[in-house]
């Protein structure tokens, strides 16, 4: 009896490791892994696939430099499951395509439900509610097929990045986001029938922002909403110190004159509270600069949101900001979907809220 039981969940654990392959959409994306390189080092333990030639079974690793690639791009993947490129391991084909500048781009591409694998363990913590993975899983399998869409032209459709969304390739999944993919497949986020571009953030500070404020795109479902992620943010409230001269510095980089900083204020607000422009006081004048774009100057990682209050130190070497959430605000807020997950609101439900108007469809119908 113990025996035929082990050997049953033995088959279980078989048919679930082999999930990801059966749960596949029959639509691919591209994606850029890896840009600008003179060498590209490929590995796998079970040899490679080279397409239009033999399959390579001896060979373990492959070091591929841009003058060995001609105009046709090098397609490689595994003769078993991944292909290692440059040490992070990677599910389907890789592309390798010769630049005009004569250096190498890495393509990875493969199904859109595998790469969703690798998306979603990256962009949100793994051990949060089953709810809040699936409502991650949707936002970004409509992202990311919404930029296959705009990307006409383009070797990939995405980057591997958050300029994109992060990809980790299969070293990034997780068996619980990968759950969520598999618990969604296909499910797209759509108004009026069309595909939208689903954003996402960290957390928006207590509401999200409108479009149209950060970017000119005005839409219905991506007006700012009431978000409780204050309740349980870990950005809840935050305070960063910058010497004036880093400031400065950042600012000049950016193609502001902007010289000693004597004084410096926020100046308009949007409508959810966060600072659309900076007034900077300096000996050479008063220059005005868009928040987000003093946040990026300084560094987006640095100053988590626009969404401060900003002052000279009392000393005035520093730059005070005193802010609460992370990123740009708008569309679904990460913590705000966890601490609605945790009151026992389905994936749906978070959806519905953060992109009011819209429903779920199918991606095959689209
Ligand atoms: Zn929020």
């Amino acid at each position: 009896m113990l025996k035929k039981y082990l050997f049953l969940s033995l088959s279980i654990a078989v048919v679930l490791s082999l999930m990801p392959e059966q749960a596949l959409s029959s639509e691919n994306i591209r994606v850029a892994i890896a840009d600008n390189q003179r060498n590209i080092v490929l590995s796998s333990p079970t040899g490679f696939v080279v397409e239009g030639r033999n399959s390579l079974q001896g060979e373990r690793t492959l070091t591929v430099g841009a003058a060995s690639v001609g105009s046709r791009p090098l397609r490689v993947r595994s003769a078993g499951d991944f292909i290692r490129v440059n040490k992070k391991s990677f599910r389907g084909w890789v592309e390798l395509r010769k630049k005009k500048n004569g250096l190498l781009l890495a393509v990875n591409e493969l199904d859109i439900e595998l790469y969703l694998l690798g998306v979603v363990a990256s962009e949100i913590p793994h051990d949060w509610h089953a709810e809040t993975l699936k409502a991650q899983a949707v936002a970004s399998r409509t992202y990311a097929l919404y930029q296959k869409r705009m990307a006409e032209g383009r070797p990939y459709h995405v980057l591997a990045t958050e300029n994109s969304q992060m990809y980790n390739g299969r070293s990034g999944e997780r068996p619980s986001t990968s759950q969520a993919v598999h618990e969604t497949a296909g499910q797209v986020l759509v108004y009026e029938g069309e595909l939208i571009p689903a954003f996402y953030h960290s957390s928006c500070g207590g509401h999200t922002e409108d479009a149209s404020t950060v970017w000119d795109i005005k839409e219905p479902y991506l007006q700012g909403v009431d978000c409780d992620c204050q309740n349980i943010s870990k950005y809840g409230q935050w305070e960063r110190r910058f010497s004036v001269d880093t400031v400065a510095h950042a600012l000049r980089r950016h193609g502001y004159p902007v010289m000693q900083i004597t004084a410096a204020a926020q100046g308009a607000i949007t409508p959810a509270g966060r600072v659309r422009d900076v007034a900077i006081r300096h000996n050479g004048g008063t220059t005005v600069v868009p928040a987000e774009v003093l946040r990026a100057a300084v560094g987006n990682a640095l100053i988590p949101s626009v969404f401060f209050e900003l002052e000279l130190s009392q000393t005035g070497g520093e730059l005070v900001f005193s802010g609460r959430g992370m990123g740009h605000g708008v569309g679904l807020c990460q913590w705000g979907a966890e601490e609605m997950a945790q009151h026992k609101f389905s994936y749906r439900s978070i959806l519905g809220h953060y992109y009011p108007g819209t429903g779920i469809a199918a991606m095959e119908e689209l």
